[in-house]
C-alpha cells in the first residue's frame, strides 16, 4: 500500500503528530533498553512486550532492520505541570488508545507490521507472561525503549519536536512497515 494511503489511515487515528518516519534514524542501544531494568512502570520482567521476554537487543534490532518504511506519531496533551499525575495519565491513556485503534487499523491492510509504542503492552488486564503464550502475537506493541530506541534522538533526527515546553505532556510512537 502506498504511503500516501496508510498516512490517510494514521491520520484519521485522531494523533497530534503523524510524520513519515526515516528507518535509517533507527538504532537500537543497549543503554536504552538497560533503563528499562530501573522498571518505574512496573512492566519489566511482567509482559511479553518488555525486557526479557520481547527478546535480546540484536533480536529487536534485527526485527526493526525488516522494514524499509514507517510512520512517527505523538499525542501531545495538557497538563498543569510535571506533578499533574492525573492529566498525565489522561494523556497517557488518550495515547494508547489511539496507538491500538490505529494498530488495529493498519493490520487490516499490513500483513506484516511492527508497532512499537510507549509503554509496555496493555491489551490484557493480565498479561500471560510468562506461563503461557502472548495472546494476541500479531497485535501485540514493545515500547520503543524496549527496543532499545532513543527517542528523542529519534524525534530529532525526523525533524519533530520531543518536548512541548511544562504544560505539555507528550506521548510517542511508530508503526513500523514494508
Ligand atoms: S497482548 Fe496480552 S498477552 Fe500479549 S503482551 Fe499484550 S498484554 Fe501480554
Amino acid at each position: 500500500m502506498e504511503m500516501k494511503e496508510l498516512l490517510e489511515i494514521v491520520n484519521n487515528c485522531g494523533f497530534e503528530t503523524v510524520a513519515e518516519l526515516d528507518v535509517s534514524t533507527l538504532k537500537a542501544l543497549l543503554e536504552v533498553r538497560e533503563m528499562c531494568a530501573v522498571n518505574t512502570c512496573g512492566m519489566y520482567g511482567a509482559r511479553w512486550s518488555c525486557p526479557p521476554g520481547c527478546g535480546e537487543i540484536e533480536e529487536c534490532d534485527a526485527k526493526i532492520k525488516k522494514y524499509p518504511r514507517g510512520i512517527l506519531v505523538q499525542t501531545v496533551g495538557d497538563i498543569e505541570d510535571s506533578l499533574d499525575f492525573e492529566g498525565i495519565m489522561d494523556v497517557k491513556k488518550k495515547h494508547d488508545e489511539r496507538f491500538y485503534n490505529c494498530t488495529d487499523q493498519l493490520k487490516k491492510v499490513l500483513d506484516d507490521m511492527l508497532p512499537l509504542g510507549d509503554g509496555g503492552c496493555t491489551r490484557c488486564k493480565e498479561c500471560t507472561y510468562p506461563d503461557a503464550p502472548c495472546r494476541f502475537p500479531k497485535l501485540a506493541s514493545s515500547s520503543m525503549e524496549a527496543f532499545g530506541l532513543y527517542v528523542a534522538d529519534v524525534c530529532k533526527k525526523n525533524h519533530i519536536a520531543y518536548n512541548y515546553g511544562p504544560d505539555k505532556m507528550c506521548y510517542t510512537g511508530c508503526f513500523l512497515f514494508h
